[in-house]
């Protein structure tokens, strides 16, 4: 391990901290608390899924200097569970302690067009695009390359937030100045025939271990159910998935978990769409379905324990549970039938300890494992059946 990234092992008072307090926080914490650390969370959120589970709660906003020095003081190193923490409270907390990711590695992936030119960089390929920051970037686009294409705000996007479907050049710039004419990225809309990502977790000495590869549907720009093993893709596109994942993390001299979201296109061809400098929503079936899961290997990284490369003992899949589980088909309210799913073999339920219900919101998830990819998924379809869970 590098001098700025010492060996932390569980002694009964190491504390591992991470900025943020959502689902992926509170993953992070079930698994270092695992292992026999202490745990503290940044969030200003009092009812938070990972502050109500941590041991410490550092309760102040991401930029506080007070909240961050407190954190620093109590965390021997320290993670983040979201992109958008500013790159001035990374650097903030590295003055201090060992941060991973680092705050370089996070900006990249904070804005579309620097993670596009990183993707290129690392000799992967990625939709054309172009940048929109003044009305002289939309005169230019080249609409016959560009359009039909998908308008995205280049920072602060996320579950299809922020994002606009345009056909031609007047609903560009009608798209643009409903997103507030703030810097964006246009893309072209690409034939996409499956979606795939793959998480890495890469360690300070540059050894770098893979989740396989996870197929994923997303409904409304949001993720929706995750396979593994990812049927119907071939493996020689799987490892090619797996390689460039590899590439992109060690060209960032990545240290932490990232995960790479990519299409494959009608032609087979592989293309990334972005990545994410923490475990993903996509990698949640880990904790059930590998021996190694990807806040495991989060954590791992942070205390820059040996890595191994993660074993999937079960297939599975994961169905998202969004708030509009909790509405029935005529709009009354209802409790999901989790007594119902749970009699059935091999579910796992993960509700993150979310007090308000809302559409569109991610309550929880449940993994479903099977001795066969066959037996997952008409498992998961019995499950989706009993929650009123669109099919897949
Ligand atoms: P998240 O961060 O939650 O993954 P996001 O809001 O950052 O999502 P993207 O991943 O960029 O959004 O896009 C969401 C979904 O929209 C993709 O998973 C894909 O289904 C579709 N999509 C995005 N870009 C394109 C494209 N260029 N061509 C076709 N479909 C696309
Ligand atoms: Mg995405």
């Amino acid at each position: 391990m590098s001098a700025h990234h010492p060996v932390i092992l569980p002694d009964g008072h190491a504390t591992l901290g991470v900025m943020g307090g959502g689902q992926l926080g509170r993953m992070f914490v079930h698994a270092a608390q695992q292992m026999g650390y202490r745990t503290a969370v940044l969030e200003p959120d009092p009812a938070s899924p990972a502050g109500l589970v941590a041991h410490e709660h550092v309760r102040t906003g991401y930029e506080d200097v007070i909240g961050l020095t407190a954190l620093a003081n109590v965390a021997a190193a320290i993670t983040t569970e979201f992109e958008n923490v500013s790159a001035a409270s990374l650097r903030q907390l590295a003055a201090h302690r060992p941060v991973a990711p680092a705050g370089d590695a996070v900006a990249v992936c904070q804005d579309r067009a620097a993670e596009k030119a990183h993707f290129v960089a690392s000799g992967v390929p990625c939709a054309p695009h172009a940048r929109i920051e003044s009305d002289a970037d939309l005169a230019a686009v080249d609409v016959s390359t560009l359009l039909p294409g998908i308008l995205k705000t280049s920072r602060m996007g996320y579950d299809g937030k922020g994002q606009r479907r345009v056909a031609d050049a007047a609903e560009l710039a009608r798209a643009w100045s409903d997103l507030g004419r703030v810097p964006c990225l246009l893309e072209k809309m690409l034939p996409l025939a499956a979606e795939l990502s793959v998480i890495v977790a890469r360690g300070a000495d540059g050894c770098c271990v893979h989740l396989p590869v996870q197929r994923n549907l997303h409904r409304d720009g949001i993720l929706a159910v995750t396979t593994v093993p990812a049927e119907g893709i071939p493996a020689a596109t799987q490892d090619a998935a797996i390689a460039s994942a590899g590439r992109i993390a060690a060209e960032l001299a990545y240290v932490g978990v990232l995960c790479i979201e990519f299409f494959v296109l009608a032609d087979g061809s592989l293309v990334a769409n972005e990545m994410a400098p923490r475990p993903h929503n996509s990698g949640h079936h880990s904790i059930d379905s590998c021996d190694v899961s990807q806040f495991d290997l989060q954590v791992r990284t942070l205390a820059g324990l040996p890595l191994v490369q993660p074993r999937l003992h079960s297939p599975t899949v994961m169905l998202n549970l969004l708030g509009d589980l909790w509405w029935d088909a005529a709009g009354r309210e209802r409790t999901p039938d989790w007594a119902g799913v749970l009699a059935l073999p091999g579910t796992h339920l993960h509700l993150y300890g979310k007090a308000e219900v809302r559409r569109g919101r991610k309550m929880g998830h449940l993994t479903v494992t099977a001795a066969t990819p066959e037996a997952a998924r008409a498992l998961a379809l019995q499950v989706a059946a009993v929650l009123g869970f669109e099919p897949f």
